[in-house]
């Protein structure tokens, strides 16, 4: 079986691709690891026709839309490699199947920027974490930090702020660059407190994150908390 058309990724981009292909009636296959960043969002405010609507909820209906039109879906699939053998795709999942098309569109997003500073990687799990929404249960009445001044970081820390009982936001800059939206319920919140001029310099505990060391105005403080959020930006994915 060839298909006409083969997206990798099952975000925004992959589906809304899919989306069109099925109506120009190109057999599709989509191909998603996961359901991307969408689903990590907690609350999204700007897209039109929704008020407010959770990331996963909108996702899954852009998934919906796309499988009524005949769209095939694989979710929770990573593919491995993609070759050309003549003039089809052949792409080959980690599950080590197969699949061939005459075209593909990658739409495989971006991946999050790490800080890259000491500790981090030893505490990724036991304190240090990527996404807010995925781990923010997991700190219920702790205090945590979220690195950041941008609309991931501020949605991180007004997210985490309903679990633990002290959110630090720890942005480099002297002011949010988030949507004045996210800023203004920041402000109104008692439970978060931003710290700014501030860089994260290590990670400090012994099994699990104790606290972090920052530098403010050529000084170093130390923080203790038992989570820390890094949300610095994306860089593309390439891992095809
Ligand atoms: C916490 C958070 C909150 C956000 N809030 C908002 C908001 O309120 N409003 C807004 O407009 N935007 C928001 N965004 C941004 C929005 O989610 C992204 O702009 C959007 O998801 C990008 O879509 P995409 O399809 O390009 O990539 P992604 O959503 O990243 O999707 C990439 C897809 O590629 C797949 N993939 C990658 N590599 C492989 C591989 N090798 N094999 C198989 N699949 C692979 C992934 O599994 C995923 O399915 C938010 C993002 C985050 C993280």
């Amino acid at each position: 079986m060839i298909y006409d058309l083969i997206i990798i990724g099952l975000g925004p981009a992959g589906l809304t691709a899919g989306i069109y292909a099925a109506r120009y009636k190109l057999k599709t296959l989509i191909i998603g690891r996961d359901l991307g960043q969408t689903a990590e969002a907690w609350l999204i405010e700007n897209y039109p026709g929704f008020q407010d609507i959770k990331g996963m909820e909108l996702i899954e209906k852009f998934k919906e839309h796309a499988e009524k039109l005949g769209v095939e879906i694989m979710q929770m699939v990573p593919v491995n490699h993609i070759k050309k053998e003549n003039s089809i795709f052949v792409v080959k999942t980690g599950d080590d199947q197969e699949f061939r098309a005459k075209s593909i569109i990658l739409a495989i997003g971006m991946q999050k920027r790490k800080m890259g500073i000491p500790g981090e990687k030893n505490f990724l799990g036991k304190g240090v974490s990527y996404c807010a929404t995925c781990d923010a249960a997991f700190f219920n009445n702790k205090v945590v930090g979220v690195v950041g001044g941008s609309d991931s970081a501020a949605t991180a820390a007004l997210m985490l702020s309903e679990h633990a009982k002290m959110v630090y936001i720890i942005y480099r800059k002297d002011a949010l660059r988030a949507q004045p939206a996210w800023v203004e319920k920041i402000n109104k919140n008692p439970k978060i407190k931003t710290i700014f001029n501030a860089i994260p310099k290590e990670l400090k505990g012994d099994d699990v994150l104790k606290s972090v060391v920052i530098e403010r105005a050529g000084k170093t403080e130390e923080i203790a908390l038992d989570g820390i959020f890094f949300e610095i930006g994306y860089k593309p994915e390439t891992n095809l």
